[in-house]
């Protein structure tokens, strides 16, 4: 048993990489390599580029991105509703992030490869202990 009491209600990212600070937007962090400048998502032990184990820069990635590449999911797990979009953002970082696609019906006419996406992070649902869960997506821009 847990022996410290009932914590105040909090934002929890339901990705370690999805930021949501107490003061301020919420945001995607990525890492980049100090040799070579090389960015990825999330934080990283070693660059794959140029293989330096320097520890990383923490950087904010950017709220604006291209749609690489989308699928829309028509049968998905139990209790995960559908259709939904798939898809794959380009950052300008170049960094690719896998996300889903929001605020438009999933239908391929709404779509297009290479469109510019919005970054919006959101409460999906409330846990156990009433703290928010946070997720995030893409939107048309
Ligand atoms: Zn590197």
């Amino acid at each position: 048993m847990a022996d410290a009491p009932a914590a105040e209600k909090q934002s929890k990212p339901i990705v370690p990489f999805l930021k949501v600070p107490a003061d301020g937007a919420p945001y995607l962090q990525g890492s980049r390599c100090k040799k070579c400048g090389t960015t990825y998502l999330g934080s990283r032990m070693a660059c794959s580029k140029c293989f330096s184990t320097d520890a990383m820069d923490d950087v904010k990635l950017s709220d604006r991105g291209e749609l690489h590449v989308f699928s829309i999911v028509h049968q998905s797990a139990p209790g995960i509703p559908t259709p939904y979009i798939a898809a794959i953002v380009d950052l300008p970082e170049g960094v690719s992030v896998r996300a889903n696609i929001s605020g438009v019906e999933p239908d391929p006419k709404n779509l297009k490869f290479g469109m510019p996406v919005q970054f919006v992070a959101e409460k999906i649902r409330t846990d156990r202990e009433g703290n928010d869960v946070i997720a995030f997506s893409y939107k048309p821009a």
